[in-house]
């Protein structure tokens, strides 16, 4: 389905500039994702922190013909004679006005999905029951933001038969824009919980906001057991029909009879407008049980019968929403996605691969399976991948399953491979010869790509940190939101970021587009440019022997003494540089390293004026205390030092000398103090050291049990008979000691970790390479995880029982320790 470029300036009520013909398939919103350029229509929204009329001229280079925008550029028709330009008053508004327009053209069910938590997985699953026999179109992943709403609708089309759709609202007044453009007949509210809370005053308030989704749906589904639900549902005007589920009432619309819950499968018993029925599916946790009546009740509604839903509730998979990122064998990386394999999440996978920069040289392979359901022709199916996978720069593709075979011939990729099944890949050489490639891998679960997953992986250890990248983009936006959309931000990465591994944060926090990277030594800089990372990198503890690292690698050192200066500025001339831009570090309290702003200011400016190896790009100072009120006064004494000092050093030069004091929690206490630039370490990795608390959880550190035993009362545990038993008591031995990084002070039950949600004690001594822990009424088998720290258990829990600082703990955790990333 596309529009003609006439069409569109219509409907968005735009005026516009140029006169190219052009048919508009694609809607863009951001550059980075660029993918069919002729027919893609690029709306330059402009946001707090970015501009996208920025891009414009990048991607009419690209070949972008068409853009939305609010100013039209100068001499638009000399330097862009084959664009056009819609211009309105609001690009994103004119996004969601187009979507809107799009969503008129439907008369079709249309099911809207707002909550705080299972909103991904009821979208999932009542695909999964419904699309046997409808083709339904639905949000990929969880594009369910004020612009992922409009993207997801844009993706109607003639063919589609049902739409479901995710609302996700973050603030008030948002769901009003997303309301208009699903305009659900149906609207579903899977629960409200605290997520987002901090901008809403009250759990009424935020109800009502998703509420708003409902207003002039037909129909409603809602919790009835839920009391606030209730209330702000009866006290609202809303006239359709209310089919609430409960598990208490026999006269709501869905009653919920019967819950059980077997070993590994539950039955639930329910009567759905006065007909009996009931489904068994393959989940025993709560959540999954709650999110199976919803999807239930939609199905029902929708005009599924019992039988047929019963049937299929059996089958439903559990909904896998992390893109994984593994180092593999033989200088692999793994990009692992089992989500529901489709064309569009296959679109956000390659887009996900290719802004992840790689150094040079390792080409970029993907693996795919048969994409099953997908209500699409398999030749229109297959060459849609086949363009995908090229725009991407996809070098290399494997397809796997009979279908994708079949249709070899319309994927233009230079080396592609075929097979049947996953064992006649592994059994190939084109599986033996994988080296040097970054491999995105994508699955129908049914093929069981796990069997190719677990063969490409480097095990090493059982024992993992899991970093989540989602929780430090929320991180990083949560201290955004304390800071001017013009404050420049750098990013700590030091220590390998805090644990969680410098390059792929680094990668990160560079789609991201802070403005600077900062490690400790040269050398860590070096491996993030090896790495294919661009941003400025600041080196905060340069050593003299590193200066050439440090040139051949574009990196901004520190300066902080004379004799350093003096080093550098010797260095710079023997290689004939000039202009290298340093940062100049002044102490103001901490008397650890820097000039000092009362009695070095003159001689230093009289320094760096008379060279002109090296330029100061930057001036900052550390607080000692920014993150207790405790030190507000000596707070105050130092930023006047460094207001004093750093302005007597911008006063002797004429190019603008950017300034900064403020760390994580500085930020966050003192936002007046942020002036030019501000510098997030700890706060980046989810942790508010004001008040130890976890603001998104990043690192989850896991392993496994490897053994249990029963330990009669009377024996004891571990080294030195350390830990005795006082009552028959249940051991398990967990492969992880203080070589990784677990400390073991830890041990003889001074800390604890969590199996199975439930706390177990460390006993005796923590060993080397492996601890044991008190498992006694915790069920539990071997193989089961084990949660060190993390979500469940955060790393302010350890590092208050060992009386230090989280920064001690998670940087401690060894290199041999495999980093595993994933993003939703
Ligand atoms: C580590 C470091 C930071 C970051 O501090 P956090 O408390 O982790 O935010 C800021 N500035 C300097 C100079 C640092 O060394």
């Amino acid at each position: 389905m596309t529009y003609t470029i006439e069409k569109i300036t219509t409907l968005i009520g735009a005026r516009r500039y140029g006169n190219t013909d052009s048919n508009i398939g694609f809607l863009l919103t951001d550059s980075r994702s660029l993918c069919f350029p002729e027919e893609t229509l690029f709306f330059a929204i402009k946001s707090e922190r970015n501009d996208g009329h920025k891009y414009i001229s990048s991607l009419y280079d690209r070949g972008v013909h068409n853009f939305v925008v609010t100013t039209v550029p100068d001499d638009y028709e000399k330097r862009f004679p084959q664009a056009n330009f819609l211009r309105v008053t609001n690009s994103l508004e004119a996004l969601q006005r187009l979507a809107e327009r799009h969503r008129d053209e439907f008369n079709i069910p249309i099911v809207g999905i707002t909550g705080s938590n299972g909103k991904t997985v009821v979208k999932e699953w009542l695909y999964q029951v419904l699309s046997p026999d409808h083709f339904v179109t639905r949000s990929p992943r969880s594009y369910n933001s004020q612009i992922g709403v409009p993207l997801s609708v844009w993706l109607m089309n003639d063919d589609t038969q049902i739409g479901v759709f995710e609302a996700g609202i973050s603030q008030p007044g948002e769901m009003l824009a997303l309301r208009d453009i699903i305009q659900p007949t149906i609207a579903v509210l899977t629960n409200i919980g605290t997520a987002h809370q901090e901008n809403f005053t009250s759990m009424e308030e935020k109800c009502r906001e998703k509420l708003i989704l409902f207003h002039d749906a037909p129909v409603i589904v809602y919790n009835a057991d839920d009391n606030i639900v209730s209330q702000v549902v009866d006290a609202s005007d809303y006239k359709g029909e209310r089919l609430c589920w409960s598990c208490k009432d026999s006269k709501a619309p869905m009653f919920v009879s019967g819950i059980k819950k077997g070993e590994t499968s539950t039955t639930v018993c329910y009567t759905f407008k006065s007909v009996e029925g009931s489904y068994t599916i393959p989940f025993i946790d709560d959540a999954s049980i709650e999110d199976s009546v919803v999807t239930a009740l939609v199905a029902l509604q929708l005009g599924l019968n019992a039988d047929t839903l019963k049937a299929r509730m059996g089958q439903i998979e559990p909904v896998a929403m992390r893109l994984e990122v593994k180092e593999g064998r033989h200088g692999c990386t793994l990009i692992n996605d089992s989500y529901n394999s489709d064309i569009n999440s296959l679109d956000i996978a390659l887009d996900f691969m290719s802004r992840r920069p790689d150094h040079k040289g390792r080409r970029r392979t993907v693996i795919l399976s048969d994409i099953q359901q997908s209500g699409m022709a398999p030749a229109d199916l297959y060459r849609e991948v086949g363009r995908l996978a090229k725009e991407r720069g996809i070098e290399r593709f494997i397809g796997i399953g009979p279908v994708i075979s079949d249709n070899a011939e319309l994927i233009d990729i230079p080396e592609k491979f075929f097979f049947n099944s996953v064992s006649s890949f592994l059994d190939s050489t084109v599986f033996r010869t994988l080296r040097d490639e970054v491999i995105l891998i994508k699955g129908a679960r049914q093929f069981g790509f796990d069997q190719i997953t677990d063969l490409l992986v480097q095990k090493v250890h059982e024992t993992v940190l899991e970093v989540n990248l989602n929780a430090v983009v929320a991180n990083l936006n949560y201290y955004r939101s304390f800071m001017k959309p013009e404050t420049k931000l750098v990013c700590m990465i030091k220590a390998d970021a805090y644990g969680a591994g410098s390059v792929e944060i680094a990668k990160t926090l560079q789609d991201h587009r802070v403005d600077y990277l900062a490690v400790a030594v040269a050398d860590e800089g070096a491996t993030l440019r090896r790495n294919g990372i661009t941003a400025n990198i600041m080196i905060m503890n340069p050593e003299m022997s590193a200066f050439k690292t440090m040139f051949d690698y574009d990196l901004e050192p520190e300066v902080y003494s004379f004799r350093l200066l003096d080093a550098l500025i010797k260095a710079a001339e023997k290689e004939g540089i000039t202009g290298w831009p340093v940062h100049i570090k002044l102490d103001t309290g901490m008397h650890r390293l820097g000039f000092d702003p009362e009695k070095d200011m003159e001689r230093l400016i009289d320094r760096l004026k008379h060279q002109n190896a090296i330029i100061p790009r930057s001036v900052f100072s550390h607080f000692v205390g920014s993150d207790s009120d405790d030190f507000d006064n000596f707070s105050a004494r130092q930023f006047a030092l460094f207001d004093k000092g750093s302005q007597q050093l911008q006063a002797a030069f004429s190019h603008k000398i950017i300034r900064h004091i403020d760390n994580s929690a500085g930020i966050e206490h003192f936002p007046e103090r942020q002036l030019d630039m501000c510098r997030l370490g700890l706060g980046l990795y989810g942790i508010d050291s004001r008040n130890n608390h976890i603001i998104n959880n990043v690192s989850t550190l896991k392993t496994t049990i490897l053994q249990l035993r029963d330990v009669p009362a009377g024996d004891t545990v571990g080294y030195s008979r350390k830990g005795k038993i006082d009552h028959d008591s249940v051991i398990a031995a967990i492969p992880i000691g203080y070589a990784d990084g677990l400390n073991r002070h830890l041990g003889n039950r001074h800390g604890y970790c969590l199996v199975n949600g439930q706390k177990a004690a460390y006993v005796g001594n923590i060993c080397m390479d492996v601890a044991m822990i008190d498992v006694t009424g915790i069920p539990c088998k071997e193989g089961d995880s084990v949660e060190i720290f993390g979500d469940h258990l955060p790393v302010t829990v350890l590092s208050d029982a060992l009386d230090t600082i989280p920064y001690e703990v998670l940087t401690g955790i060894s290199n041999r320790v495999k980093r595993v990333y994933f993003q939703d």
